[in-house]
């Protein structure tokens, strides 16, 4: 097929082990032929004035033109006068929401095996508005903020999302008999985007009540929406569920249908180099990638085989009790494909 057919997204290897995890999406793409071409962005080594950070203009600018992107872990550079590159990417792609499937991986034996559930978390606002002063001395404050606009933005792309995927409902996990503003206009909201979506059940679970539902029996839930700070620590909750964050991918969703994919692991500078990591994270988010761009055959393909060849438990890295290497995984994946 010619250039003109493929799609261009924007590829961050990212440093530590996110350089072996990315070659090991490149090879299973091309593996099953996929067709996306990559533009490759790596993190700079000075600060761009243009963005204040180490990522520059022209990496933003990719993933703004491509509206497509994976990224791999970065690490924090250290030093003053920047800003941090998971904060930037938020504020300059206007990420607003956080996706993370999380279902249970047949063969990877945990507490839990029905687990089928998708947490999207609000990524701008709430108590991550970084509006933090002193009062008088010792007493803090810190405001939340909660806005229409982006309640009602994070709410239209769950039940969007539930509605494109086939789930059966929302949940909207919140604390609105305490938080009665905030959360209460976040409530507002979801309830005004349900009504357009009648296919689709909706219900509000306390997010107290919700940890108990989750740990007792997570297969009650199917789609989760939440403010930020709830969905920081529902998601991190749901990962453990399944194995822990070397398994979980995830997919940022910005303004203007930009989707930033990206594994929810740091850098691992432990085994970085060593070729003994995970991609599954990788993997997996890029499955959400293709997913986002509704090639769903490659991306049940891929998904099957990433999924077969881990229950089939001859091929494991390290962190799942295995002795494989990052690239004979990644040959086992291929081989399934
Ligand atoms: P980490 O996730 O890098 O590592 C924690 C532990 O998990 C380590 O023992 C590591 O070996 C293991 N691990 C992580 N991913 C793995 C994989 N795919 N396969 C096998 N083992 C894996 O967390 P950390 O050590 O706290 O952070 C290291 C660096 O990563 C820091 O610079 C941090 O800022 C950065 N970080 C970046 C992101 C991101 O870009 N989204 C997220 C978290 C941390």
């Amino acid at each position: 097929s010619s250039s003109s057919d493929l799609i261009t997204a924007t590829l961050f290897p990212g440093d530590g082990i996110g350089p072996e995890i990315a070659e090991s999406v490149k090879q299973v793409f091309r593996i099953a032929e996929v067709p996306i071409q990559w533009e490759e962005h790596f993190v700079g080594t000075e600060v761009d004035p243009r963005t204040q950070s180490f990522l520059t203009w022209e990496s933003l600018e990719s993933v703004r033109r491509n509206k497509i992107g994976l990224k791999g872990p970065m690490a924090t550079p250290i030093g003053k006068g920047h800003r941090s590159l998971n904060l930037t990417l938020r504020k300059e792609l206007n990420l607003y929401a956080n996706v993370r499937p999380c279902y249970s991986l047949p063969g990877y034996k945990t507490r839990y095996d029905d687990v089928d559930l998708v947490t999207i978390r609000e990524n701008t606002e709430g108590e991550y508005s970084g509006l933090e002063h002193q009062v008088v001395r010792g007493v803090v404050e810190s405001i939340k903020i909660i806005t229409r606009q982006a309640s009602l933005r994070v709410a239209e792309y769950a039940f969007h999302y539930a509605k494109a995927h086939g789930r059966e409902r929302v949940s909207a996990i919140h604390k609105a008999n305490i938080m009665q503003k905030t959360d209460g206009l976040f409530l507002k909201c979801c309830r005004e985007v349900a009504e357009k979506y009648p296919e689709i059940k909706y219900e509000e679970v306390v997010i107290d009540n919700c940890c108990m539902m989750l740990v007792k029996n997570p297969a009650l839930f199917d789609v989760l929406v939440m403010p930020n700070l709830y969905g920081d620590i529902i998601s991190d909750l749901c990962a453990g569920l399944i194995g822990g964050l070397g398994l979980t991918p995830s997919c940022n969703i910005g303004e203007g249908g930009v989707a930033l994919a990206e594994a929810v692991h740091g850098s691992a500078p432990d085994i970085a180099g060593k070729n003994k990591a995970n991609p599954t994270a990788l993997l997996l988010s890029s499955v959400s990638m293709l997913r986002h761009l509704e090639l769903h055959d490659k991306a049940d393909r891929i998904q099957n085989a990433i999924l077969d060849t881990i229950a089939e438990g001859k091929y494991r890295t390290a962190d799942l009790g295995g002795s494989s290497s990052t690239s004979d995984f990644t040959k086992a994946i291929c081989d399934h494909l």
